[in-house]
């Protein structure tokens, strides 16, 4: 019986080539997903969203990094027009604050230290030095982190690698919504607006069929995405495929969130202040900042939260705070039967590296390679899934990194955070790194080398030797050439305009 099932399942999947395409829900997921879809698939696939103001969207998810400026280069956006219309302003870097003592802070930014080396890499030359009495830090040799303090930037059209200074983006999250919607329409996404009440499935396959609104109306499709956040309603109430609790590793499973006034100086980074039972955000943008406070709910009650929060805002609060309650995790399944979770229903990490607008957008580019034009196969569903799953993992293992190497001993969430299991392949990347500096990368790791590098090496782990190859060189040549790479890094920044000023100037050439 379970054959003939099978069988028939598969029969129906693969005789229903993919042309209707529905969203269900219209947050940053949703709209992402379907300018993305409409504008590489083009008229290959009617795409129409479903979303309900009444419902409303988390409101958060402000901070990015930089792979978001390839989305904007393939929707054709541009730059001036979209940091105008969405309040951005430039990232950098993000500045941890009071993660590895209080007191103390280093930068996780988007360049990296010195230059790119054949086979050894610039820090175990840096390393070498310091054995040496080098007094300057690792950052010093850092364009992004030199500018972030600096408050500056503008694009730097370098010729030389050694010059550049990758950024990202901060910006309203309700106004960038507004913006992929505007665009997702004028491409000819159909946007329904109405609650699903609920979802019907096919008879044998257990397929979604449609999505029944309480007006009445169904919209039935081929294809269904589910972007209806955190609950979702397709994947999870509707199909239930099962979710990966990481509570265990990550134990923060609250945020409380508010608005505060600006800065009279923008900068061009993001901070992550450590607090006892969790950190805050500070995202900075043109209008107003982001704030918010991420805290196990174990460690830390919601109104110690509230007031730890409240003390903490150097601007005067805009609005009321609000709380939002998740579970660290994926979902088992992220593409199961004819839906793919996109967004929070896919899963959630915490925001500590920005990586969640991220992860909706390799969704997207997942899912357009293994497109489905003629029906759905076993073989793509199974490869969407096991790339999700390292992806997932990846990036839990660099979070749970920030956390587990610290030695702060005033609470007993960061005592018991230097206790916990540990991912095998996070201990195995801990150790190569303490024993000669060695970093490896894992295919398709979001995170360079220089971004394990910087959070290991800011969090306190402290390599015990340099790589060999460093003696390659001589001490003078050594010294030399980290005198020279010290001078250049700073060339630049005489010429650099403040941040605010290249905000401005951009939003007048809009
Ligand atoms: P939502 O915004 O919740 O949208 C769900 C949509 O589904 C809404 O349109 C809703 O109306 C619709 N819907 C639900 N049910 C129904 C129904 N029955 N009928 C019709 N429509 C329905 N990400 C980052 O990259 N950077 C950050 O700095 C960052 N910070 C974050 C901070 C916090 C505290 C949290 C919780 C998340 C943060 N994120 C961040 C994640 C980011 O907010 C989300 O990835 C992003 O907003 C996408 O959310 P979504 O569209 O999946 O869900």
């Amino acid at each position: 019986q379970a054959t003939d099932q099978y069988s028939r399942d598969h029969q129906e999947a693969k005789q229903t080539p993919v042309k209707r395409v529905v969203v269900a829900g219209g947050g940053t997921a949703g709209w992402l997903t379907a300018a993305l879809l409409k504008k590489v698939i083009g008229d290959a696939v009617n795409i129409t969203l479903v979303e309900s103001e009444a419902i409303g969207t988390v409101g958060v998810g402000e901070a990015t990094i930089p792979p978001i400026r390839l989305v904007n280069q393939v929707l054709g956006i541009d730059e001036a027009t979209f940091l105008r219309d969405t309040k951005a302003t430039i990232k950098l870097a993000i500045r941890f604050e009071n993660w590895k003592q209080q007191g103390q802070q280093y930068y996780h930014t988007f360049g990296a230290p010195g230059k790119s080396m054949a086979f050894c890499h610039f820090y175990h030359f840096w390393l070498k030095a310091r054995q040496q009495g080098l007094k300057h830090d690792l950052w010093e040799y850092d364009l992004n982190y030199l500018a972030a303090e600096a408050g500056k930037f503008a694009r730097i059209n370098a010729k030389d690698p050694v010059l550049e200074l990758p950024f990202a983006y901060h910006f309203d999250a309700s106004l960038y919504a507004k913006y992929l919607r505007k665009l997702s329409e004028g491409l000819g996404v159909k946007r329904v607006e109405g609650k699903i009440s609920y979802v019907s499935r096919h008879k044998h396959s257990g397929n979604v069929k449609a999505l029944h609104l309480e007006n009445g109306h169904a919209i039935e499709g081929d294809l269904f995405i589910d972007c209806t956040g955190f609950r979702g309603l397709l994947i999870n109430e509707t199909l239930g495929a099962g979710y990966d609790d990481w509570s265990h590793l990550l134990p923060c499973d609250s945020a409380i969130a508010v608005p505060s006034e600006r800065h009279e100086n923008t900068a061009p980074f993001t901070r992550s202040i450590a607090h006892s039972a969790g950190w805050q955000w500070r995202i900075p943008l043109q209008h107003r900042n982001g704030n918010g406070h991420v805290y196990s709910s174990r460690y830390m009650s919601d109104s110690q939260a509230h007031d730890t929060l409240m003390a903490n805002l150097d601007t005067k609060p805009l609005g009321d705070p609000k709380f939002i309650k998740f579970t660290t995790g994926r979902r088992r399944q992220q593409w199961y039967k004819n839906v793919v979770a996109v967004g929070l229903s896919s899963g959630f990490l915490e925001p500590l590296e920005s990586t969640s607008i991220h992860l909706i957008q390799s969704a997207i580019v997942r899912l357009i390679k293994l497109f489905p034009h003629q029906g759905i196969s076993e073989s793509a569903v199974k490869e969407y899934n096991a790339q999700s799953k390292v992806e997932f993992e990846q990036i839990r293992d660099f979070l749970v990194l920030h956390y587990c190497l610290n030695e702060r001993e005033d609470s007993d969430f960061w005592r018991d955070m230097r206790h916990l299991t540990l991912p095998d392949s996070l201990t195995h990347k801990m150790a190569l790194f303490k024993q000669n500096g060695n970093l490896v990368r894992e295919q398709n790791d979001l995170f360079l080398e220089s971004s394990w590098l910087q959070v290991m090496y800011g969090q306190g782990l402290v390599p015990e030797d340099y790589h060999g190859l460093a003696n390659s060189f001589s001490d003078e040549k050594t010294q030399a050439m980290l005198s020279s790479l010290y001078n250049i890094k700073r060339e630049p920044l005489a010429s650099l305009p403040t941040h605010d000023a290249y905000i401005q100037s951009m939003i007048d050439s809009a």
